[in-house]
C-alpha cells in the first residue's frame, strides 16, 4: 500500500537536497501509465480462471522502459509503481540508456502446473505486446519468473510480430532479456547480480581501506543473488560467516567453507551441519556482530522493530527494499554506518540484461570475459559517481544515488523541454 508513496519520498528528499522546483519534482513523481489487464486462462482440469497483470511504465526519458515481470500473489498496482519508479533511478545510477517500468501478475506459481503458467505468460504478452518490444520497454524475469517463461514470452511476441506483419521490422528476441542462452541469452547473466555486488563490496573496501581478510560477511538468503555474491566474496578471502535460507542460516565464527555450500546447495538446495558449523535461526544472523549484512533474500526484512538488533556497520542491500525507510533512519543515527542501497549494489543484473539487448541487436555475442569485464567497469563507474556525490554533499549513499539519477533524468528533461 505504501511502497509507491516510499518511493515518492525518496524522490522528494534527493529533488530538495538539489533545490528542484515542484513542477520538476511532480515529472519524476508521477508515472507515464499503468497498464492493468484481465487474462483469462484455461486450467488443466477445464476450468477458467482469471488474474490480472499489470504494466507500469515510470519514465522513458534516457532510453526505452526497462523491468522485471513479477507472477506473486502479493503483485498489485502500488507495489508495481514502487518498482518501476526504482528501476528509472537503478538505470540512470547504472548510467545505461534505458527508463524504468516493472510488470506483474497476480498470481501464486506454486499452485499452477508449467503449462498452466505457460499459458499466463502468452496471455501476459498478448495484452501487453502493443506497450512492449525492443525500442519501448523490455521486460526481464523477477521474482518467480525465470529464463523459461521469458522463452515462452518471446515465442508469443514473435507471433504477434508475424500476425501483425511486424516480423521483418522488430526484433522478438531484443524484446526480453533474461532469457536461456540458446535463446539469445548472455553468458554470464546469472552471476550478474551477485558478482556486480561483489565488485561494490571490493570499491568500497578499497575507499574504506579495510584489508579483504579481516572483513566478516553474513548473508540472508542463499539463491541466485546471494550464494554468487557469497562465491566471489569467499574466492577473493572475505570471511563469509554466516548464510541462511527460508529453511534456517549456519554460522562458523571461523568463517563458513563457501566452496563446499554453494556446490551442495546447488545439489540440493539444502544446508549440511556438521562439526566445523552451528545451526542459528535467522533472526540470529541478523543480529551477528559481523562487518557487512547482505540482505539477499526478500523486501522489508529490516525494519524498525529489529534494526536496533543489527551489530553490523555496513549493509550492502543486494535484495530489492530490504530497509525500510523508518530502519535506515535510525541505522544511521549512529556513526560511521553505511547503507548502500539496492539501487547501485544489485544493478548488476539489469546492467548485463543491457548487454544481453545490445549483444541482441548486434547479433554479435560475447564471452563471459568479457560480459565480466564490462560489468566491472559500469559497476566501478557508478560507485565512484555515487561516491563524489555523497562526499560532496555529505548526504547517506541512498540520497546521493537518488541525487545523482535525478541529474542525469533532469539534464535529459531540460535539454528536450
Ligand atoms: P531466489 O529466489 O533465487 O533466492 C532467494 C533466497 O532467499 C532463497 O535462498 C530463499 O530460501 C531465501 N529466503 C526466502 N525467505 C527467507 C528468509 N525469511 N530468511 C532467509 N532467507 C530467505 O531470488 P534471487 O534472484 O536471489 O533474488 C533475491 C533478491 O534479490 C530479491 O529481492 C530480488 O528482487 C533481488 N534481485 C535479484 C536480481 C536477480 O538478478 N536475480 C536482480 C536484482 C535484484
Amino acid at each position: 500500500m505504501y511502497a509507491f508513496i516510499n518511493a515518492q519520498q525518496q524522490i522528494q528528499k534527493a529533488g530538495e537536497t538539489l533545490g528542484l522546483s515542484r513542477e520538476v519534482l511532480k515529472k519524476f513523481q508521477r508515472l507515464d501509465r499503468i497498464i492493468k489487464k484481465k487474462i483469462i486462462v484455461k486450467l488443466d482440469n477445464g476450468k477458467k480462471e482469471q488474474f490480472i497483470a499489470y504494466r507500469c511504465q515510470h519514465s522513458n526519458l534516457l532510453g526505452p522502459y526497462k523491468g522485471g515481470i513479477r507472477f506473486h500473489p502479493n503483485v498489485d498496482e502500488d507495489e508495481v509503481k514502487a518498482l518501476a519508479t526504482w528501476m528509472t533511478i537503478k538505470t540512470a545510477v547504472a548510467g545505461i540508456p534505458y527508463g524504468g517500468a516493472k510488470g506483474g501478475v497476480s498470481i501464486d506459481p506454486q499452485k499452477y502446473s508449467n503449462q498452466e503458467l505457460k499459458k499466463v505468460s502468452q496471455a501476459y504478452v498478448e495484452k501487453m505486446a502493443s506497450f512492449i518490444g525492443p525500442w519501448q520497454d523490455i521486460p526481464a524475469p523477477d521474482v518467480n519468473t525465470n529464463g523459461q517463461i521469458m522463452a515462452w514470452m518471446t515465442a508469443a511476441y514473435r507471433k504477434y510480430l508475424q500476425k501483425n506483419n511486424l516480423a521483418g521490422l522488430q526484433n522478438a528476441q531484443a524484446c526480453f532479456t533474461g532469457k536461456p542462452i540458446i535463446l539469445g541469452g548472455s553468458q554470464g547473466r546469472e552471476e550478474a547480480t551477485g558478482l556486480g555486488g561483489f565488485y561494490i563490496l571490493e570499491e568500497l573496501m578499497n575507499k574504506l581501506k579495510r584489508k579483504t581478510r579481516d572483513i566478516t560477511i553474513a548473508i540472508q538468503g542463499f539463491g541466485n543473488v546471494g550464494s554468487w555474491f557469497a562465491k566471489f566474496a569467499y574466492d577473493a578471502g572475505y570471511k563469509v560467516v554466516a548464510v541462511s535460507n527460508s529453511r534456517g542460516a549456519i554460522f562458523a565464527k571461523k568463517g563458513l567453507n563457501i566452496k563446499k555450500i554453494f556446490a551442495q546447495s546447488q545439489k540440493d538446495n539444502k544446508f549440511h551441519i556438521d562439526k566445523n558449523v552451528q545451526q542459528i535461526s535467522n533472526e540470529e544472523l541478523l543480529e551477528l556482530k559481523v562487518d557487512v549484512l547482505i540482505p539477499a533474500a526478500l523486501e522489508g526484512v529490516l525494519t524498525k522493530n529489529n534494526i536496533k538488533k543489527v551489530k553490523a556497520d555496513i549493509i550492502l542491500e543486494m535484495a530489492n527494499g530490504p530497509v525500510t525507510v523508518e530502519a535506515e533512519e535510525l541505522f544511521l543515527t549512529k556513526k560511521n554506518r553505511m547503507i548502500i542501497p539496492d539501487v547501485l549494489a544489485n544493478s548488476g543484473g539489469v546492467i548485463t540484461s543491457y548487454f544481453e539487448w545490445v549483444q541482441n541487436l548486434s547479433a554479435n555475442y560475447w564471452i563471459k570475459e568479457e560480459v565480466f569485464e564490462k560489468l566491472h567497469q559500469k559497476m566501478r563507474i557508478a560507485f565512484n559517481d555515487v561516491w563524489e556525490e555523497m562526499i560532496t554533499r555529505k548526504t547517506s549513499f541512498r540520497i546521493a544515488a537518488y541525487i545523482l539519477a535525478l541529474k542525469r533524468l533532469i539534464e535529459a528533461y531540460l535539454l528536450e523541454k
